[in-house]
C-alpha cells in the first residue's frame, strides 16, 4: 500500500455550497479515502438561495460514516486518525433557539440577493452617519455578508424576532452550526474562527473582535443575541470533540472558511502569494501579511488565516466572484446543454472561439471588483451563427474575465504584479478553462495534481494545533507532485481585445428593471 509509511492520518470536513465532503489525508498530504454528498439547494423565490440546516449536518455525518468505513476496509485503524479539521462555505447565515437548539429558518446561503433593497437603505444610513463600514470590516455593504442577512431575518421572520426579544437567539455561520451539532447540542460549544467571523460584518478586522459600533449600526443589541466566540483557525481547545458516530471522541482542532483553507492548502504563506479557487463561485485570495490592506479598487480585505499561539493573524486581499461552477451547473440543470459538469469542456471545444459572444453571468448581481447589485445575467452578441458551444465558452470565459479584473485591481492596491496564479476547485478541472484563464491574464496558471486543497488546508490547520507540524517549512513537500502549468498562448493584443469587449458588456448590463 502506498500509505504504508504514514503512521498517522488527519480527517477534514469540507462543508461547501453544493456538497459536503470528508477526506482522510495521510501525513504526506495525500488523500487516502473520502466521501462526498451533494445536498439540496432551495431557491424559493428569484434571487433567494437557502440550505436546510439539518441537511447540512446530516450530509457531514454521512460523509464521516462512509469515509471512515472505507478507511477501515482498506486496512487502516480509526485510532490512527489524530485529529479533524473543519472548513465551510462562508457568510451563509443560520439562526437557532439557544434553549432548544432548533433552527428558526433555513440557512440563507451566501449568493442570496433578497437583501438588495435593505442594502440600499443601509448604504444611505452609512452615508448619513458618516461611518465607513469597509474601513472597519474590509467589506463594502452588499448582499454578501452575514450581518445583512441577519437583519433581514429579524425584520421578516416573526419567530426570529421573538427569540431575539426573549434573548434566546443564536446567530452563526455554517462552522458554528456544525460544531454546535457535532459536539452535541448539550455541550453548548458555540464558537467560530476569525476567518469566518471576518465575513459576518460584525467583526472589526483590525482588532479581530466584535465591534460595538458595527452591532449598533445594524441595530443589534448584544444583550439579546448570542454571538459565537471568535477563536484562532488552529486551536486544540476551542472546537471540542465529535460526540457520536465512528469518530466519537475525536478532537476538532482546525476551523476556517473555505477560501482561507484553500490558501493554506496551496501553502500561500508568504506575502505576495495568491490562489484562485473555482468552485460554485470563484475566490482569489492574495496574502498581504500581518496588516490588513483596505482596498480602494473593489476588493475585500479579510483574515487569510490565524494560526494562533505566538502567530499573528495574516490578512488577504480578496476578489469574490459570485458565479463560476454555478454557471456550468446552470447550463446543465436549467438549459439541458450537458449531462455532467465535466462535459462543459467538450461542448466549449466544439467551437473555435466564443463566436463574438460575451455572457455576463450576473445571476446574483456582480461581485468584485464591480459590486453591481442590480445587474442580471446577460448574453451579448447573439446571431444566427450562435451555437450552444459558444454559450458554453462564454460561460467559462466570464469567470476568467472577472479574475482578470480582480488581478488588475489587486495590482493597483498592492503595487505588486503577480508572476503566476495557483488554482484549484471543481471548475479548475477544465483544461480549456484554465488555458483560457492563462490567456486572459497573461501569466501562467499553476494547478496542483491533488485538487482537494480546501480540505487539505483544514487538515493542516488541525495538524498545527496538535503539533504534528510546528513550522510552515515542514509542509514544503506536500502537494508539489504533478502540478500542471498553463502558459498563455495568445498575444497580449488579442487578450486585450477580448477583455475590452467584456468590460463594455459589464457596463451595459447595469440597471436592469426588476
Ligand atoms: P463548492 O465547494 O463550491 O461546492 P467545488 O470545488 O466542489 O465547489 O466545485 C463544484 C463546481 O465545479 C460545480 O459548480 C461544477 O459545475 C464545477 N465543475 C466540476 N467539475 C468541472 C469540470 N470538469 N469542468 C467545469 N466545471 C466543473
Amino acid at each position: 500500500k502506498e500509505n504504508v509509511l504514514s503512521t498517522f492520518f488527519i480527517g477534514a470536513i469540507d462543508q461547501g455550497t453544493t456538497s459536503s465532503r470528508f477526506i482522510i489525508f495521510d501525513g504526506t498530504g495525500q488523500p487516502v479515502t473520502s466521501h462526498q454528498h451533494e445536498f439540496q439547494q432551495y431557491y424559493p423565490e428569484s434571487g433567494w438561495h437557502e440550505h436546510d440546516p439539518y441537511e447540512l449536518v446530516a450530509s457531514v455525518r454521512n460523509c464521516i460514516r462512509k469515509a471512515s468505513q472505507s478507511f477501515k476496509e482498506i486496512g487502516h485503524d480509526i485510532e490512527d486518525i489524530k485529529v479533524v479539521g473543519l472548513t465551510t462555505q462562508r457568510e451563509t447565515t443560520l439562526v437557532w433557539d439557544v434553549e432548544t437548539g432548533e433552527p428558526l429558518h433555513n440557512a440563507i446561503a451566501w449568493p442570496d440577493t433578497r437583501t438588495k433593497g435593505l442594502v440600499r437603505e443601509l448604504k444611505e444610513k452609512e452615508k448619513a452617519e458618516g461611518i465607513n463600514i469597509a474601513e472597519l470590516t474590509g467589506m463594502p455593504l452588499s448582499t454578501y455578508p452575514s450581518a445583512v442577512k441577519l437583519v433581514w431575518l429579524l425584520r421578516n421572520v416573526p419567530k426570529v424576532k421573538e427569540a431575539y426579544d426573549a434573548g434566546r437567539l443564536a446567530f452563526g455561520t455554517v462552522d458554528t452550526w456544525l460544531l454546535y451539532n457535532l459536539n452535541g447540542k448539550d455541550k453548548g460549544v458555540f464558537v467560530t474562527d476569525s476567518t469566518n467571523a471576518s465575513r459576518t460584518m460584525f467583526m472589526n478586522l483590525h482588532t479581530v473582535k466584535y465591534d460595538p459600533k458595527l452591532l449598533e449600526f445594524f441595530d443589534i443589541d448584544i444583550n439579546k443575541i448570542h454571538l459565537p466566540k471568535i477563536s484562532p483557525s488552529s486551536d486544540a481547545q476551542a472546537y471540542g470533540r465529535i460526540s457520536s458516530g465512528p469518530l466519537m471522541g475525536m478532537k476538532i482542532a482546525g476551523c476556517l472558511g473555505d477560501q482561507s483553507a484553500a490558501l493554506v492548502g496551496q501553502q500561500g504563506f508568504t506575502p505576495g502569494c495568491a490562489k484562485n479557487t473555482y468552485g460554485t463561485g470563484c475566490f482569489l485570495l492574495y496574502n498581504v501579511g500581518e496588516k490588513p490592506v483596505i482596498s480602494k479598487h473593489g476588493l475585500l480585505a479579510t483574515i487569510a488565516y490565524d494560526f494562533g499561539r505566538h502567530r499573528k493573524p495574516v490578512y488577504a486581499l480578496e476578489g469574490s466572484i459570485a458565479v463560476a461552477g454555478s454557471g456550468v451547473k446552470f447550463l446543465m440543470n436549467n438549459m439541458g446543454f450537458i449531462t455532467h459538469s465535466h462535459k462543459i469542456s467538450d461542448l466549449a471545444a466544439s467551437v473555435e472561439d466564443n463566436g463574438g459572444l460575451v455572457f455576463v453571468t450576473a445571476f446574483s448581481g456582480l461581485f468584485a471588483p464591480y459590486w453591481i447589485d442590480d445587474a442580471k445575467g446577460t448574453i451579448f452578441g447573439i446571431t444566427q451563427h450562435t451555437q450552444r458551444g459558444h454559450i458554453a465558452r462564454a460561460t467559462l470565459e466570464a469567470t476568467c474575465f472577472q479574475t482578470k479584473a480582480i488581478l488588475d485591481a489587486m495590482e493597483k492596491d498592492s503595487g505588486h504584479h503577480l508572476s503566476d496564479l495557483a488554482v484549484d476547485g471543481g471548475m479548475s478541472n477544465s483544461n480549456l478553462c484554465m488555458q483560457t484563464q492563462a490567456n486572459i491574464i497573461g501569466i501562467p496558471v499553476d494547478r496542483p495534481d491533488m485538487h482537494e486543497t480546501t480540505s487539505l488546508g483544514a487538515a493542516i490547520a488541525a495538524g498545527f494545533a496538535v503539533d504534528i507540524w510546528k513550522e510552515f517549512d515542514e509542509l514544503k513537500a506536500i502537494n508539489q507532485k504533478g502540478r500542471k502549468l498553463f502558459t498563455p498562448d495568445i498575444t497580449p493584443e488579442e487578450s486585450d481585445k477580448m477583455f475590452k469587449k467584456w468590460a463594455r458588456a459589464v457596463e451595459m448590463c447595469r440597471g436592469w428593471l426588476d
